[in-house]
């Protein structure tokens, strides 16, 4: 999303220069607007809680999510249908290599896989494998 999409989800927003805004900070009772919006030349969105709420906590309460701050990329791949930009592509193969490394330590201390186990192990290398080939 943009900066201006962005802005439309808070409350007592001003306008304060070309892509910068002021608001309540959705992360705490806020009385002065203490939350500082920014829109990037690039297009991501920079916040800042004057209070000091974590950026974390100010798009969770927003329902959103950090990708949610950058803006929509037009390079994107699909994998098995879904269509992942970068970063999530990113995020899964961190995810799914997490599951061998635990599988790996299992091993490793003479833990057998279950047979669960080993199909989630067999699945994780399947999809890395997936946003390899696509990517
Ligand atoms: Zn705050």
């Amino acid at each position: 999303m943009n900066g201006e999409e962005f802005v439309s989800q808070l409350e007592g927003v001003r306008l304060r220069g070309r892509g910068r805004w002021t608001s309540k900070c959705p992360a705490h009772d806020d009385r002065s607007p203490s939350l500082s919006v920014r829109e990037k030349d690039d297009g991501r969105i920079l916040i800042k809680c004057f209070a000091g709420c974590e950026a974390q906590a100010i798009v969770e309460s927003l329902g959103l999510t950090f990708s949610d701050l950058y803006p929509d990329k037009p390079i994107s791949h699909h994998v098995r249908g879904v269509r992942h930009n970068s970063r999530d592509l990113l995020h899964l193969v961190r995810r799914e290599a997490m599951v061998v490394v635990l599988a790996a330590e299992d091993l490793k201390n003479g833990k057998p896989l279950s047979e669960g186990d080993h199909s989630r192990l067999l699945a994780a290398v399947g999809r890395i494998a997936v946003v390899v080939n696509e990517s």
